[in-house]
């Protein structure tokens, strides 16, 4: 095949948007063309605008390099192609930053202080949100003192539509960093929060949600959760035995309704799928007392999931309907999770869930005035290590071409963390090769014991496509993200 054919078939796989099977190169010839297509791609590259009308943010809670990689190739192997060289809907993207995750008192934070960094431009203590580093930790009074402003404020001021969806609990940190402050992220309901701090004035998050001045103004609010908003005699509709956890008796679902009385609530798949976007009611969506499903087993709910993509699609097509522009913020919150259980397999399914609500987006788009991020908070102790061959399955076993042993004479995953459950407390490992180390509950092996696999503090990725996406290069502090969003909206920074 002429070089020049070779190049313009890599070409158009590196160019277009959303996931894709690369040419997968074989030769010596083709490896080069790949190369030079690369290349040629990124001269290709369109210049976009400075400035956004709309702004998507993707959050991948916990989502570190390692994650994006490992979730690649199994998107590649689940599609029955070579995964190494899959193309997902993140790598499409043209801009591509290294960034530091640290927060203002830890080496490796939460999600709480990273989600603050990339909504509100500033560094702040693990365990807070909304609130400035100055703030003292659990302290009410100094939480009220030290709030600090959310771009989804500053959006709404400007006559921007807004929306905030996850797969956690809408209460839990990356979204509650959109519309609320408080010195304790765990306060998510009244239940959770002192007495003292009560009768000080802190208001829990699902009450900001409801009754502050960023929640009560949000156009689409799509998540888990719903128990932190009902009170403890009432009932969940899916889950009857269950009840809310507010002691104070309020039922804040129903509050919402009757400030929005155009406004649809849902708290299933098939209630939402009724919502018509048209309508420019605003949208409320809890399905689930707690945290949404796994992806993996979000088929098996009781009462009936939306996707990842589905919630995307159904939000874009909301909020583009408002004449001012948007500012979407979308968490794939689960990831986070799979992870802290050491288990792969259900962070790397909801990472490529993750991936396909980014193509839905990018499907939907125009990029010559929407800027679309995808980021990660902070990362994960995983790793992806030993010397697999090339289409070895990615939450297999090591070989290559014949299985590889540790000096026990035990097989090991590809996959493995640093601490967390998968670590054997007392003696000696099992040997993977007689478990399925691909079934959706294994848990791969790690070194510390410890009940829960943390965070990891190396540097994650920042990538984007749009106005002022350009802005992301080289290696940058959290808190510049929202400084170049800020700057692709507004123009300018903020005062
Ligand atoms: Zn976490």
């Amino acid at each position: 095949m002429p070089r020049s054919l070779l190049t313009a078939t890599f070409c158009i796989s590196a160019l277009i948007a959303g996931p894709s099977q690369a040419q997968q190169a074989t030769t010596s010839a083709e490896y080069r063309a790949q190369g030079e297509a690369e290349v040629a791609a990124r001269i290709a590259a369109p210049e976009r605008p400075d400035r956004a009308r709309n702004v998507i943010i993707f959050i991948g809670d916990g989502m570190g390099v390692s994650t994006l990689t490992a979730a690649r190739i199994l998107a590649g192997e689940n599609a029955g192609v070579d995964g190494e060289s899959f193309v997902t809907a993140m790598d499409s993207l043209d801009h591509t930053a290294l960034v530091r995750t640290y927060s203002h008192d830890g080496q490796v934070s939460d999600s709480a202080p990273t989600a603050t960094a990339i909504l509100a431009g500033l560094k702040t203590r693990n365990g807070v949100i909304g609130v400035g580093p100055e703030v003292v930790v659990g302290d009410c009074a100094s939480g009220l003192a030290n709030r600090v402003p959310s771009l989804f404020g500053m959006a709404q001021e400007a006559g921007l539509a807004t929306g905030i969806v996850t797969t956690t609990r809408i209460t839990h940190a990356t979204p509650a960093a959109g519309y609320a402050h408080t010195p304790q992220r765990d306060w998510e309901a009244d239940a959770d929060i002192p007495a003292e701090a009560l009768s000080g004035g802190c208001a829990d998050i699902a009450r900001q949600l409801i009754e502050g001045p960023v929640g009560a103004e949000l156009d689409v609010i799509l998540g888990g959760g719903r128990s932190a908003f009902l009170p403890t005699t009432s009932a969940d509709p899916e889950y009857p035995e269950q009840t809310g956890r507010r002691q104070d008796g309020r039922d804040l679902i129903a509050e919402w309704q009757e400030a929005h009385p155009g406004g649809t609530f849902a708290w299933n798949a098939e209630q939402l799928a009724g919502y018509n976007p048209a309508s420019g009611g605003p949208l409320l969506g809890l399905f689930e007392p707690s945290h949404m499903q796994y992806e993996a087993d979000r088929a098996d709910d009781a009462g009936g999931e939306p996707s990842l993509a589905d919630m995307v699609e159904l939000s874009i097509r909301r909020l583009a309907g408002e004449t001012g522009g948007y500012v979407l913020l979308v968490e794939g919150g689960r990831i986070d999770h799979a992870h802290h259980g050491g288990n792969a397999y259900r962070a790397l399914t909801d990472a490529a869930a993750f991936d396909d609500a980014v193509a839905r987006a990018l499907s939907l788009v125009d990029l010559d005035e929407t800027l679309i991020v995808t980021t990660a908070d902070h990362s994960h102790t995983l790793t992806m290590s030993g010397y697999p061959h090339r289409g070895n399955p990615i939450l297999g076993t090591v070989a290559f071409g014949e299985p590889q042993v540790a000096r026990d004479g035990k097989a090991y995953t590809t996959l493995g963390y640093a601490n967390g459950p998968g670590a054997v407390q007392t003696g000696d490992r099992p040997d993977p090769a007689a478990e399925d180390t691909a079934a959706p509950d294994y848990r791969q092996q790690a070194l510390i014991p410890l009940s829960s696999e943390t965070h990891a503090g190396e540097d994650v990725a920042v990538r984007g496509s749009g106005p002022g996406a350009d802005l992301f290069r080289g290696t940058m502090e959290q808190h510049t993200i929202f400084h170049i969003v800020h700057r692709a909206l507004f123009g300018q920074g903020p005062n």
